[in-house]
């Protein structure tokens, strides 16, 4: 089984484990469910903060913007950079 990427963004942390479809991944740290993070993308090193910060804000934004595409087809294409999708 291949591992995935799974974030705290409040503790900083990245760990790395099998993926498990149904399981919430919980952060050691906080006791709050992780993120997974899309298969074969790059997330930065926490330590670095700003990149960390950035590679974020545009991740969130690209889930929400899915979100509200699958809740509103006929919104309009668009391009997401990060997950090079482009949505039509
Ligand atoms: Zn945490």
């Amino acid at each position: 089984m291949s591992n995935r990427t799974f974030a705290c963004l409040d503790c900083r942390k990245l760990q790395r484990k099998p993926s498990q479809r149904a399981v919430a991944v919980i952060c050691p740290h906080c006791r709050q469910e992780c993120i997974v993070v899309a298969w074969k993308l790059h997330v930065p090193a926490p330590r670095k903060r700003k990149k960390w910060d950035a590679f974020w804000k545009q991740y969130l934004l690209e889930l929400r913007l899915i979100q509200q595409k699958r809740a509103n087809p006929h919104m309009g294409s668009m391009y997401l950079p990060l997950l090079n999708q482009y949505w039509v």
